[in-house]
């Protein structure tokens, strides 16, 4: 492993530890990507997940709504309002109504270097009164086990942020795995911040639209990775929006015009 770039990254994380994420605060800017592989050409990528597919509907609303049509139409609507825009490349991990594995999913996000993943969907909820939009990072816990869990197999401990730990001995690689690791979240943190900001007061929010939770969804340690809820299918208000083709335009034209912002910003960091 290069030592320049070992302290890079180590430097890099401490001043972002240091500088970024106080609660409340505006922050500075994305934290620096040191040593992150370029993506493709030009642009920012976002790798958009319409939420479960094929032999897999996800939730059903009381009216027969399934989630993984909401959400794959949901998906392409803000494709197509951000196809429009300079410097932005929208990926989705499925254009039909396929199965796919979480892993393949996080693993579409990897393959691109995507400068953020965001996962959509349209659950259900025990409580049929709780309705509105909420945002998912990884939470800490699983975040640190995941880091851990990564260090322990050496097939996954090779290259990270292209760099080769072949080389590299244990303790080594868990480092540079737990800083990689603490890097995209950090970077989750401010896009889910700035998604919900910026879909406050235009949709309507869960009650502490902010969460985390243990989603395998969640768990590329390399890219920037949100779990949106939509809304609930298990509320008839939702549902209602949620299987109407204006309202959902509506919820995707907001979602589009948020990560097109936070796309950009990762990009240019
Ligand atoms: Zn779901």
């Amino acid at each position: 492993v290069n030592r320049r770039f070992v302290l890079s990254l180590l430097f890099g994380t401490i001043a972002q530890t240091l500088l970024g994420l106080p609660a409340g605060a505006k922050h500075r800017g994305w934290p620096p990507l040191p040593g992150r592989k370029p993506a493709l050409g030009p642009k920012a990528t976002i790798v958009l997940d319409p939420g479960h597919g094929g032999r897999d509907p996800g939730a059903i609303g009381a009216r027969g709504t399934r989630e993984k049509d909401v959400t794959l139409a949901i998906c392409r609507a803000i494709r197509n309002t951000l196809a429009g825009l300079r410097g932005v490349r929208v990926v989705l991990t499925r254009d039909g109504d396929t199965y796919m594995t979480l892993p393949e999913r996080v693993a579409i996000a990897g393959r691109w270097g995507a400068e953020l993943f965001i996962s959509i969907h349209a659950d259900a909820a025990p409580n049929p009164a709780a309705r509105g939009l909420s945002a998912y990072t990884l939470a800490e816990k699983a975040s640190d086990d995941l880091a851990a869990a990564l260090a322990a197999r050496e097939n996954q401990v090779d290259s990270i942020y292209g760099v080769d730990l072949s080389g590299a001995d244990r303790q080594t690689a868990a480092i540079l795995i737990d800083l990689a690791r603490r890097h995209s979240h950090n970077s989750a943190l401010l896009a889910q911040r700035k998604l919900i900001d910026h879909a406050d007061g235009k949709l309507r929010l869960l009650e502490n639209p902010l969460r985390a939770a243990d989603f395998a969804v969640l768990k590329s340690p390399e890219v920037p990775s949100l779990l949106v809820e939509t809304g609930f299918l298990s509320n008839r208000h939702d549902e209602t929006l949620l299987r109407d083709e204006r309202s959902r335009a509506r919820i995707a034209a907001v979602l589009a015009a948020a990560m097109g912002t936070i796309a950009s910003e990762l990009k240019s960091a």
